[in-house]
């Protein structure tokens, strides 16, 4: 899945030059021109990432950052700050904030991209493209390949994108309703027990080696993917 980025910046040669860069690097990209605008396209449609301009017209990013974290819908949400302030003080008032990192301006693209997908990967890690191996299972984002062992296993576009999300935060258990916000997309209306029909699916076509058995139901709470397989 690509990456959906907002830009809040109000600079538009600054937008452009971002937006271009982000794009060319394989992103897709929304931008915002005020902390007001971001909020808007927010409330629309979660991005997986902003890049948040520390100095805005109107409210700054930094409070737009506070906004984000105070909300449980986004306290999750990765930023970075982009900001002309270089002091130290500054750093770590924009860390306090809730941001994940910061980038002094000017910056060159190369070292934006870099952050980026350091940020994606710490946070986010469903959205990078890295292989994952986890138990006998092997998964590739870039080729959309499954294998168990060296099976080639056929899955359908979500039960992809679900045994991705799991693969890459094994262990943990995530709600119905969690799952449908990673996985499916915030603000999609779609009823819970719509989960378990492709979990279903999903351990069925991992039936084979046992392989199914690294997706557990965890009662009351919802599912998990474990790397140790029961025999
Ligand atoms: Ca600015």
């Amino acid at each position: 899945m690509k990456a959906n980025i907002l830009i809040v910046e109000d600079e538009p040669a600054i937008q452009e030059l971002i937006k271009l860069n982000l794009e060319l690097s394989g992103y897709s990209t929304e931008q915002a021109y005020s902390a007001e605008q971001a909020r808007t396209h927010i409330n629309t449609r979660k991005p997986d990432l902003v890049l948040l301009d520390w100095m805005l017209p109107g409210s700054s990013g930094i409070s737009l950052a506070k906004w984000l974290r105070s909300s449980e819908r986004t306290n999750d949400l990765p930023i970075i700050m982009l900001t002309a302030k270089t002091s130290e003080e500054n750093a770590v008032e924009g860390l306090e904030a809730g941001a994940d990192d910061y980038i002094s301006k000017p910056f060159s693209p190369k070292e934006l991209i870099a952050r980026i997908k350091a940020v994606l990967r710490r946070r986010a890690p469903q959205l990078t493209q890295d292989e994952i191996v986890k138990g006998s299972i092997r998964l590739n984002p870039t080729t959309h390949h499954v294998f168990v062992e060296q099976q080639s296993i056929s899955l359908g576009p979500i039960e992809f994108r679900l045994l991705h999300f799991l693969m890459v935060n094994p262990e943990r258990v995530f709600s119905r309703s969690q799952l449908l916000d990673n996985v499916w997309g915030d603000h999609v209306f779609v009823e819970e027990r719509t989960v378990d029909v492709h979990i279903r699916r999903l351990r069925k076509a991992l039936e084979l080696n046992n392989a199914h058995t690294h997706i557990q139901t965890v009662r009351g709470a919802g599912y998990k993917f474990t790397a140790r397989i029961n025999d």
